[in-house]
């Protein structure tokens, strides 16, 4: 990974700056340096500089290779994040998310795409579709401004293109730190903390292959935009909401 998160701080650090900030592996008489350790910022663990002395490659931090901790950026494949039928719903909370999601779903479209750049509206229509199937909304400690996070972390964001032209060459997957490994975990193993990692991959060379570990390229920690119902209602493109209308013509209409 060419980021980790600094050793203390907050705030993802190439190796680059790690070495900046803490030296390089030796000191001036030859010995190992002991310097702080950059952490990962998905489960937390360690990393380790590697490539640091070769001028002619970047630098990248790994993993210890004896680790055996949970890390959703070691994961295969298979997607991680099932909702799982919500215990003790509160049906009543659940019809009141809902309309309100519809209600300001502009501001949910928009959260999406800022995340994950030029998602198609027909994506956004599966997710809540999905959300709808597995009772999404009847979880009861779910907040309205969690549903688009909960969203991204749902499916992949593979390239897109139009007219013969890449929008997006990058295959993006969004993980929470590694505490939530299913939906209900949020609520449970985090106590309003938790962080959302934006893994990029390279597309792999197999037609429906997805990518895993071997195709991770880079991580960002992206600032949590915590606030996006109170903003303005975004403008969104005419076609998007004619889908949404057509999709959803009960919850949308004038
Ligand atoms: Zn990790």
């Amino acid at each position: 990974m060419k980021k980790a998160l600094h050793p203390t701080e907050k705030r993802p650090i190439t190796v680059v700056q790690y070495i900046q900030l803490f030296g390089p592996k030796l000191d001036p008489l030859g010995k190992r340096r002991n310097r702080p350790l950059a952490r990962c910022p998905a489960c937390n663990e360690a990393m380790h500089p590697r490539g640091e002395a070769d001028p002619e490659v970047d630098g990248v931090f790994a993993h210890k290779p004896k680790s055996t901790a949970y890390c959703p950026l070691k994961e295969s494949a298979a997607r991680p994040y099932q909702i799982l039928p919500p215990t003790n719903p509160d049906l009543g909370k659940a019809e009141r998310l809902r309309s309100a999601f519809f209600l300001h779903w502009k501001h949910h479209w928009k959260l999406i795409r800022d995340y994950a750049p030029f998602a198609d509206i027909k994506e956004f229509i599966a997710l809540i579709r999905h959300a709808d199937q597995q009772r999404l909304w009847q979880y009861r400690n779910i907040q309205e401004l969690e549903v688009p996070f909960i969203f991204l972390v749902l499916k992949d964001f593979p390239p897109i293109k139009s007219k013969g032209k890449w929008l997006r060459k990058e295959w993006i997957r969004f993980w929470f730190d590694s505490r939530v490994r299913s939906v209900e975990d949020l609520w449970i193993n985090t106590t309003g903390d938790w962080r959302i990692v934006k893994a990029i991959y390279a597309v792999p060379r197999k037609k429906d292959v997805v990518p895993g570990p071997a195709q991770l390229k880079s991580t960002e920690v992206p600032p949590l935009k915590l606030n996006f119902l109170d903003k303005v209602e975004p403008a969104v493109h005419p076609y998007q909401e004619s889908s949404m209308k057509a999709a959803f013509p009960e919850e949308l209409e004038a």
